[in-house]
């Protein structure tokens, strides 16, 4: 067994894209299916074959009656191993042409003013996502993998979940994620970004893209990361990069091949001595083309010594030709390679060869392998396979140049090319020249480098490696799962709370019992929590202490008439239940240490619109609640490296905690103060409860017997349990008031 098979243990792989991996077409009346070869569909093959995978999408063709629907789905099925998806012509219309390819593909590339936001494609959008998941559960076995991909099935993460809850999912986009600042304007934002919530793993090809995903995360859902882990519900998601490769061997054998060296001696004849610069994309508007003919241009005009002596052959895919932009942007290529061959063409020399069209494999890779100079200058590209092909062609004994855009995916990771600026046409002009005139060796040494890393992590890597990850996420959400207090779990509490006689309740104020409010003074308890803290606190069995950063001030006022001990300021302060007065626990001035502290605190909250400063008796704390989470956390980290300085050998420390940094003595904190009730009683049941870091000192000090409860799951605590939310965190303090005994 392979370490893949040990890793899936025979479990199968389902696929979900847009499109299947075959091309359908009819021939004299009858249904002729081929495999489609090409970056994805190759990639995925290995899966597909190896653990009898199943791959749902849209066949691109569509029957016209229902016996061919059935013939032709059940040789999908059989011969294929696929399973199709029949889309109406409306439903292309507007789900594919319209809200996949019309808004957000634009979007996403940056081209905000192409966009269209229609809510009827929207609608579409919606139900075509819901059909494919009709097709998945038509078909889904319990232990299967799902793997969904692309920018035309973002809503369908979230629709499985719905069905399977505990479905394993993964969902990777092929296409750049934008920035957050371009990612708002589309009105169906939060859906989207909840549809891909519903994926245990969610990958990128570069980290750029996850980056611009996870800060959407938190400033349009207000979900905090934690290194690329997300808490939705009682899931942890994560998210990560994984740089699609190439099926580079088959590329080498490919251009080894008889067939090749035969289509690479003609078109040497047709070239003679001329160097070979190549371009081959889709006639798309994020591929530059445009601009690029204008840098060929200017090349030429800069460089008459090169009139006759290159040949720039470029071949254009045509690509959703029934959408008007494209069309019009076919007219404007037209245009462009007319007018530069008008210009400086010769009855012997034409300076563009342009073929609109797409070309067998052998005569794409005898390009490839031909070309002195590939120009791959998208304005913006997911990954771009195009670049990893054209070294791969290379082989051993070329020393092709690639000119490569900053803005494709790719150059993440092909860091040796000359790197341009899409939309600078001088410097492309220039790189071009460049690329024509490097010394050998120089092209040499650039290209082996990028060539062992095509080799290395080559399109299957790229699949088991996504797929293993998947599989290790949902393993350690399993085990995550086992500490959520609840089920049978939360039975053994209630059963061990109503045996015991003795019972200690360490209990967080904030995040815990009630929840966060912009301003802190708007925190006061509701009447449903001062009931159960009543309830609780009444029972002679009990001692509840709530345990709070708050001044003593607040928690008197809020949680007056309630037998509660209380604990101001992570311990500074304590209060007995059946003493009137607060003791301190601290000596000295701290007015000493606030007035150097203070100023600096000052210069950060000027800094940051939304922080405050709140003053308490031995503390300091700089809120940034209700600042812009991403600045304010930079802000808090940038605070805590200036404050640390005034801190050496004065007996204070700086925490950060939900959303403040704080500055007190150190030897308080909450652990500190638990261990005062903790010492008092031989307990025979202690429960310690709470939301933030400063509450990991409670869980710290309690007995390893002890019920250590975090409030909203995180990969990293010390508490051995976790209920989901604050509200959870009530819910089950209510159930306790409602034990009796
Ligand atoms: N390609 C093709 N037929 C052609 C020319 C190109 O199948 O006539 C393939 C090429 O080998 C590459 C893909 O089209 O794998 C283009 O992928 P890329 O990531 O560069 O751009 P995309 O079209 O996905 O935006």
């Amino acid at each position: 067994m392979t370490d893949k098979a040990k890793k899936l243990r025979g479990r199968r792989v389902v696929i979900i894209s847009n499109r299947l991996p075959v091309s359908i077409f009819k021939e004299n009346g009858k249904i002729q299916i081929n495999p489609s070869a090409g970056g994805l569909a190759t990639g995925l093959a290995s899966y597909h074959q190896e653990n009898e995978g199943l791959w749902i999408g849209w066949p691109g063709y569509n029957p016209t009656t229902d016996k061919e629907k059935n013939i032709l789905k059940n040789r999908l099925l059989n011969e294929f191993n696929c399973y199709p998806v029949y889309l109406s012509n409306i439903e292309i219309k507007k789900y594919y042409n319209g809200f996949s390819n019309n808004t957000l593909w634009p979007l996403f590339h940056y081209f905000t003013t192409r966009c269209s936001y229609d809510h009827s494609e929207w609608e579409y959008y919606q139900s075509v996502n819901s059909k494919f998941c009709k097709a998945l559960l038509e078909t889904v076995k319990p232990d299967d993998i799902i793997w969904v991909h692309d920018y035309q099935l973002m809503l369908l993460p979230e629709m499985i979940r719905k069905e399977i809850p505990e479905a394993t999912i993964g969902f990777f986009l092929h296409i750049p994620f934008p920035s957050m600042e371009v990612f708002r304007y589309l009105p169906w934002r939060n859906e989207i970004l909840n549809g891909v919530l519903g994926a245990d793993l969610i990958g990128f090809h570069t980290y750029d893209y996850s980056r611009h995903f996870l800060s959407c995360i938190l400033r349009i859902l207000g979900k905090e990361q934690n290194y690329g882990q997300i808490v939705a519900g009682d899931r942890v998601v994560k998210v990560d990069t994984f740089p699609m490769g190439i099926d580079a061997a088959r590329f080498i054998a490919g251009v080894a091949s008889e067939e090749v060296n035969a289509e690479n001696d003609n078109l040497m004849k047709t070239m003679k001595e001329n160097k070979i610069i190549l371009s081959v994309d889709r006639l798309d508007f994020t591929k530059g083309i445009p601009e690029r003919l204008q840098a060929f241009e200017l090349f030429l005009e800069n460089h008459p010594d090169w009139h006759g002596k290159v040949t720039y052959i470029m071949l254009c895919v045509p690509s959703r030709d029934k959408i008007q932009q494209y069309r019009m942007l076919k007219k404007e290529v037209d245009e462009l390679v007319g007018k530069i061959n008008g210009r400086f063409g010769t009855p012997g020399w034409s300076p563009i060869l342009y073929m609109y069209r797409s070309v067998p494999f052998t005569t794409l890779i005898g390009l490839y392998s031909s070309a002195d100079l590939a120009l791959v200058t998208p304005v913006r590209d997911g990954m771009n396979l195009v670049s990893k092909e054209y070294l791969a062609c290379q082989g051993q004994h070329k020393n092709g140049v690639l000119v490569l855009s900053e803005t494709a995916g790719s150059a993440a990771e092909l860091g040796e090319a000359i790197i341009v600026n899409p939309n600078n046409v001088n410097s492309m002009a220039e790189a071009i020249y460049q690329g024509l005139t490097m010394p050998e060796e120089d092209k040499k040494a650039a290209l082996k480098l990028m060539q062992k890393r095509i080799k290395r992590y080559n399109v299957f890597r790229w699949a088991d490696d996504f797929v293993e990850q998947l599989v290790n996420t949902k393993e350690n959400q399993e085990k995550n799962q086992q500490r959520l207090l609840a089920g049978r779990l939360k039975q053994r509490l209630f059963t061990d709370y109503q045996q015991a006689n003795r019972r200690l309740l360490l209990l967080d104020y904030d995040g815990t019992l009630v929840s966060f409010k912009k301003k802190p003074e708007q925190a006061k308890p509701d009447q449903e929590l001062i009931e159960s803290l009543k309830n609780l606190a009444g029972d002679p069995k009990n001692r509840v202490v709530v345990i709070s950063g708050r001044d003593r001030g607040s928690l008197s006022e809020w949680l007056a008439g309630i037998e509660v001990d209380l604990v101001a300021e992570h311990g500074i302060w304590i209060k007995e239940r059946d003493y009137p007065d607060w003791e301190s626990t601290q000596k000295g001035n701290p007015e000493d240490w606030k007035s150097n502290i203070y100023p600096v605190f000052e210069v950060f909250a000027e800094r940051t619109p939304g922080a405050f400063i709140e003053e308490k008796s031995f503390s300091l704390v700089w809120h940034y609640r209700k600042s812009e989470p991403e600045l304010g956390s930079l802000r808090a980290k940038e605070l805590m490296d200036a404050i640390r300085v005034f801190l050496n050998s004065t007996g204070l420390q700086v925490l950060l905690g939900n959303k403040v940094v704080e500055v007190k003595p150190v030897d308080i904190n909450k652990g500190k103060a638990s261990v005062h009730w903790l010492e008092k009683e031989e307990w025979d049941f202690i429960l310690g409860m709470g939301d933030d870091w400063t509450d990991e000192d409670i869980f710290a000090v309690l007995p390893e017997q002890a019920w250590s409860i975090k409030v909203g799951f995180t990969a990293f605590t010390k508490a051995h349990y976790y209920v989901e939310s604050q509200k959870a965190a009530r819910s089950l303090l209510k159930s306790l008031a409602g034990i009796s005994g």
